[in-house]
């Protein structure tokens, strides 16, 4: 058996490679950022064959970098950004149009339709999913309704839809030479269009966004010990690797962070929050504004399901920080900015950029900073910008423990904004709860390692894999209880200025 595993994190800002030992420690790694495509408000796009590009490049990269090659590699996995719709020509390999993003809004009309005529109550219920623009399904629809000519060719079962998991497997194992298209239950469950019962698409949801079932790719495990299929030797890899370990990128994390018992939940901080909490065999239905999903399926086991809140705009808030207003010349000089001041000063920012997502699901909602006075400055807009960060964070808490019952003892994270020491503290003492970050922190790449992995045996089991976690860093609450509570009453007003902004 080789000695590594890789994996690609095929991400919203960027595409990395990784490779990981047995102990699941970092051997080496590669990451190229792509274009974000902004053609209007309110659109984002990425450029299919760039993130192909890219995805080559880190890989080789990374290989060479530890002097390996791809007999040394037991297995590849893969994991992605979820919901980010891509359609394809099964014999050119040619996109019909760019990537669209999670985070795009122009699907506002077909979401908003679905819950006009009781189409979304079906959604909830099989899809576990509220309507939203957030999902596959009416992004499909828009290509299928406004690119030439794609109808025809999906129902011809000629044109491809697939999230970037599946395009990248498609592509691995020798695009329209014979490439495989294929994706898992983790992916799928954020389509609308997959019984979450089953793990099969539903004819009916299909129907709810006009989508041939021909261009629908075949649901396989999340760690898949009869493989996706092997990497092409005239690929990145320059030969053949098991391709056994497919799932969207915060299942991953869940799995990186080795939450496999129900109860466990880990919070990632990208561009959004994720917060998971498996809830194992059992299909929690939210009541409080979170998703149902499947948390990973391994192999012939039954599905392992979890609840999520999903939260649109956190780290891409400091971003903006950077990019739009130009107060901080990048992500990291947010902590030293926010830490010249002492409190917000009265000061909370709500970045409903792309709506609210988890709990809320307002779409109608748009971005507000309020409690401004002449007092304030660039640094209390950094700090609230970071208390947003943990404010609608503890909004998802508070949903997900009214929704399972479960209180948490400690909230596990990762992610590019667990670098801010600042933040994270503002996390346990906005919570009330210590907040825990482990060694490796890029339990995304991680998780699909594992998930490889354990296909191909060079991990025995998921005990196995508990054995390699180990705690970096603990923060404690410091706040008391009652400037807890006054902080958050402020928030949940801020919030309500938000609402029904848009018509
Ligand atoms: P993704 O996988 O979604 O691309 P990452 O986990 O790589 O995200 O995290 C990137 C995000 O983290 C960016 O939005 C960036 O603004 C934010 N970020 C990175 N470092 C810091 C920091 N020190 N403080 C605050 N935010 C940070």
């Amino acid at each position: 058996m080789p000695d590594f595993v890789g994996a690609v994190d095929q991400g919203t800002t960027s595409t990395r490679f990784m490779i990981f030992d047995h102990g699941g420690n970092e051997v080496a790694r590669h990451q190229l950022e792509h274009e974000q495509i902004l053609p209007r408000a309110g659109w984002v796009e990425h450029n299919p064959t760039e993130i192909w590009e890219r995805t080559r490049a880190v890989i080789e990269t990374a290989l060479n970098r530890a002097d390996l090659t791809a007999s040394d590699l037991a297995a590849l996995g893969i994991t992605n950004q979820r919901e980010t719709t891509l359609v394809w020509n099964r014999r050119t390999g040619r996109p019909y149009y760019n990537a669209i993003v999670w985070q795009d809004t122009r699907t506002d009309r077909i979401a908003a339709a679905l819950d006009r005529d009781g189409r979304g109550d079906v959604i909830r219920r099989r899809a576990g999913l509220p309507p939203a623009t957030y999902f596959s399904g009416g992004k499909i629809q828009w290509i299928l309704e406004n690119v030439d000519g794609v109808r025809a060719a999906a129902e011809a079962g000629d044109a491809l839809f697939g999230n970037t998991d599946t395009w990248l497997l498609w592509n691995l194992t020798g695009g329209p030479d014979g490439g495989v298209h294929v994706t898992d239950p983790t992916n799928a469950s954020r389509t609308m269009l997959m019984d979450l019962e089953t793990l099969d698409w539903d004819d009916e949801l299909l129907s709810f966004f006009g989508v041939p079932r021909a261009m629908l790719p075949e649901i396989k495990p999340s760690s898949h010990p009869g493989l996706y299929g092997v990497t092409r030797a005239a690929g990145p890899l320059g030969g053949e690797v098991p391709l056994s370990g497919d799932l969207g990128d915060q299942q991953a994390a869940t799995v990186g962070q080795v939450c496999f018992a129900p109860g466990e939940a880990k919070n990632t901080y990208g561009t959004g929050n994720f917060l998971l909490l498996n809830t194992g065999q059992e299909l929690v239905r939210s009541e409080h504004g979170l998703l149902t999903t499947v948390c990973y399926r391994f192999g012939d086991d039954k599905p392992v399901y979890a609840l999520e809140g999903s939260i649109a705009v956190t780290g891409s808030a400091v971003q903006w920080l950077r990019d739009q207003l130009g107060i901080i010349s990048g992500a990291a000089q947010s902590e030293a900015l926010a830490r010249q001041v002492d409190d917000n000063g009265g000061v909370y920012f709500v970045p409903a950029f792309s709506g609210l997502f988890a709990p809320y699901w307002r779409s109608d909602a748009r971005g507000a900073i309020v409690g401004l006075s002449r007092y304030n400055t660039n640094a209390h807009l950094a700090r609230a910008t970071l208390e947003s960060i943990c404010y609608q964070t503890r909004d998802v808490v508070e949903a997900m423990q009214q929704d399972s019952g479960v209180v948490l003892d400690v909230l596990r994270v990762d992610g590019g904004v667990t670098a801010n020491d600042l933040c994270m503290q503002l996390q346990a003492d906005i919570l009330g709860v210590p907040v825990s970050k482990p060694v490796v922190s890029e339990t995304t790449a991680l998780g699909a390692a594992y998930a490889a992995g354990l296909a191909v045996g060079f991990w025995s089991s998921t005990e196995e894999l508990r054995s390699n976690w180990q705690e970096d860093r603990r923060w404690e609450p410091g706040w008391s209880d009652g400037q807890r509570s006054r902080g958050y009453a402020g928030w949940r007003k801020a919030v309500t200025r938000t609402l029904g902004w848009v018509d």
